[in-house]
């Protein structure tokens, strides 16, 4: 038991925290140590598993991270950013691991995380999956082979639920397209087109946003052309892969240097 780690979720009534839940008390690799949501909300002081609509697991729900930290030795979260800036320094504090994949992060949010990287492991990344970090491989490796004549669009599909736009897998695959090219993503980016826009930039990277029922997460890389179109696609289907992707961090952080790692590192992609 000892060798294992410890996790404790945040966020435990999410979308997201559910599915790491079930998949966490199901490992033999770790073990749920404590469950996290924001204070006031009906789950605290409730056993999870119960909370959940099933058998209770012997875990109850706090509003005190540090504490629930305290007992960890990795913190997977997919709150929001407000939360996550602060989960930061607790599990820093705590000498924990801490997985991020909470997205909308904005530049204050990230220098906050990146200050208690100094003194902690972090693994972050706005997708957790292996399809999608490969495709966004794939995404830097065409960038690079092609010039700016052939435009690049990012189009993707969440459900009706989320509340970023473009989504943080959507950047990802920008800032791999703009990475390929040797621009820097600030610089390119277009999006939120309407009405008179002009005739498309050379050489800018658009992204457009569906949003609608339960959709999990589509994203198309299209390279538009004179004649061709190459489009690279990834669906995701279950949000267990973004949860196993996070729990697999969550080991692989274990005994590494401090510093902000992303999923290429977990994956070794
Ligand atoms: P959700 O709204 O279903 O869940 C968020 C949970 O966080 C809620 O239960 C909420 O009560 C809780 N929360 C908010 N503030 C808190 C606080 N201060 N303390 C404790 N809990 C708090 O959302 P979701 O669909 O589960 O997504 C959560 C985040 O993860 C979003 O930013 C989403 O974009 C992101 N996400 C990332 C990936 C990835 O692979 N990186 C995959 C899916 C979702």
């Amino acid at each position: 038991m000892g060798d294992i780690p410890g996790i404790v979720v945040t966020g435990a009534s999410g979308r997201m925290g559910q599915t790491l839940i079930r998949l966490a008390a199901e490992s033999d690799k770790l073990r749920l140590v404590g469950c996290v949501e924001r204070a006031g909300h009906g789950w605290i002081g409730r056993d999870v598993g119960e909370a959940m609509g099933g058998a209770p697991i012997g875990v109850s729900v706090t509003d005190d991270p540090l504490e629930a930290f305290a007992k960890a030795q990795a913190v997977v979260d997919f709150t929001s950013p407000a939360a996550t800036v602060e989960f930061a320094a607790l599990a820093a504090q705590a000498r924990a691991v801490h997985v991020i994949g909470t997205t909308g992060l904005e530049a204050e949010h990230l220098a906050r995380i990146e200050a208690a990287s100094r003194h902690a492991v972090i693994v972050r990344a706005g997708n957790m999956s292996l399809g999608l970090n490969l495709l966004v491989r794939l995404t830097q490796k065409v960038a690079a082979a092609l010039d700016a004549d052939w435009d690049v669009e990012i189009v993707e599909a969440h459900h009706r639920m989320k509340v970023d736009a473009p989504s943080g897998t959507a950047l990802m695959l920008g800032e791999a397209a703009a990475a390929g090219r040797g621009v820097a993503l600030d610089a390119a980016k277009a999006s939120g087109r309407d009405g008179i826009t002009g005739a498309r930039e050379r050489g800018t990277i658009g992204f457009s946003a569906i949003r609608g029922g339960d959709i999990v997460g589509e994203h198309d890389v299209i390279f538009a052309g004179m004649g061709e179109r190459i489009v690279l696609r990834h669906l995701a289907t279950d949000r267990a892969i973004f949860a196993r992707g996070a729990l697999r961090a969550a080991l692989w952080g274990q005994g590494q240097k401090p510093g902000q790692y992303d999923m290429m590192d977990v994956l070794g992609i």
